[in-house]
């Protein structure tokens, strides 16, 4: 893997599907912690490429409780809906390189043929609009590196032509967020470890708009660090999709120290903290010590 000469830029990236919970909440700190103790920047992004599933007002929520919890980021938000032109040149040009294709499969139908998809629409040369965009993936990713999970031995789904485009003209995720991050020079990615397979495509796609010099620039790949997911007493993962009760303001203390022990940070409790700021400058420092 390429190494990093330039500073540290990282970014926390929600979905506007809901307020900030207890287990966004974690992520969120953890990768501003992570931007901090590296004396980096750390960006905020707004992932609103899916409107069915977002929950109107509630960006601007969630960038109030960034700022309620001390959580200040650098320069200006990035709406992901402002992005299109972007994703479209990166699909026009991977197209030109022969490095994406039309595909029409249903899910039933793809599921029939197997677990993964198959590469079914690889030479089909289909043009339809109305269809799914994939990437030809012709060299998969077999193993990462993590900080925090160290070796990854990548799932087979890492050898499947994922999908860039999606059959509704919705951007698939993983283009999106290749895009943006490649775009904005991210250098590490510090988030919750149910994506943490998603690196996978992730970085396979970044090596490929590397490979056709896409936006006339190289940016090396970057360092990877999944956090562990946050559950609830039921075991299941805190989610909006759960119910997860929103973070409160006038909480805002307590949570960043609840968000901080699940992170691993905890100190005996002789003295308390008074002020979110005063809370967050120690756990910068903490966090410099522990997780090098
Ligand atoms: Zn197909």
């Amino acid at each position: 893997m390429v190494q990093h000469a330039e500073r540290y830029r990282g970014r926390f990236a929600p979905s506007p599907s809901g307020p900030l919970h207890a287990g966004s909440l974690v992520a969120a700190l953890g990768s501003y912690l992570d931007a901090r103790a590296h004396q980096g920047e750390w960006f905020v992004r707004i992932e609103d490429i899916d409107p069915p599933r977002e929950v109107p007002g509630a960006a601007d929520t969630i960038l109030r409780q960034l700022e309620s919890h001390g959580l200040h980021w650098d320069g200006d938000v990035v709406w992901q809906s402002q992005q299109t032109p972007r994703y479209q040149r990166a699909i026009a040009e991977l197209s030109t390189a022969q490095r994406c294709y039309h595909c029409d499969c249903t899910r039933a139908q793809i599921k029939r043929r197997g677990t993964n998809y198959d590469g079914h629409c690889r030479n089909r040369q289909l043009q339809d609009q109305y269809t799914a965009i994939r990437f030809l993936n012709t060299h998969p990713l077999q193993h990462f590196h993590d900080r925090f999970h160290g070796h990854i031995q990548c799932q087979p789904s890492a050898t499947e032509d994922f999908i860039l485009r999606r059959r509704d003209q919705l951007w698939a995720y993983q283009l999106a967020v290749v895009c943006d991050d490649r775009a904005a020079g991210v250098t590490d990615i510090v988030r919750g470890e149910d994506l943490l397979h998603a690196s996978t495509w992730q970085l396979t796609l970044w090596q490929a708009l590397n490979d056709i010099q896409f936006d006339a620039k190289t940016v090396p790949l970057p360092r990877l660090a999944h956090l562990p997911l946050v559950r609830g007493r039921d075991g299941r993962k805190l989610s909006k999709q759960n119910h997860a009760p929103a973070l409160d303001a006038e909480t805002a203390l307590d949570n960043l120290m609840a968000a901080g022990r699940q992170l691993g940070l905890s100190r005996p409790e002789t003295e308390g903290f008074i002020r979110v700021e005063e809370y967050l400058t120690w756990a910068i420092d903490t966090w410099r010590a522990l997780k090098k």
